[in-house]
């Protein structure tokens, strides 16, 4: 069974009570009248699709029901390490220092 460690209930819960929410980290732009159609289109729908390290948004829909932010290896599916929504996005040491 996979386990997530929801980091408001700061516990290790099965899978089934998250949901996935969307590629993490994403900006808004501040004023989408500035923008072209073409960056407003890449905002909205284009996202990242790598094969490795993927930020990512999960909510913790029976639970605490909080978004938070992950760090989830995509080749492994391996949850590396989660965190509070809000807080910056891991270094790459920082994410080598979780994977031990
Ligand atoms: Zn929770």
């Amino acid at each position: 069974m996979l386990l997530i460690r929801c980091p408001y209930c700061e516990q290790d819960r099965a899978e089934v009570e998250f949901a996935y929410a969307g590629e993490a980290h994403i900006e808004r732009p501040g004023d989408p009248s500035a923008i072209s159609d073409a960056e407003w289109e890449s905002f909205l729908f284009l996202r990242s699709n790598p094969r490795g390290i993927h930020f990512e948004r999960w909510v913790h829909v029976h639970g605490c029901a909080r978004h938070f932010n992950a760090v989830r290896d995509t080749l492994s599916d391996k949850f590396i390490m989660t965190y509070r929504s809000g807080i910056q996005r891991p270094t790459k040491s920082e994410i080598r220092r979780a994977e031990k």
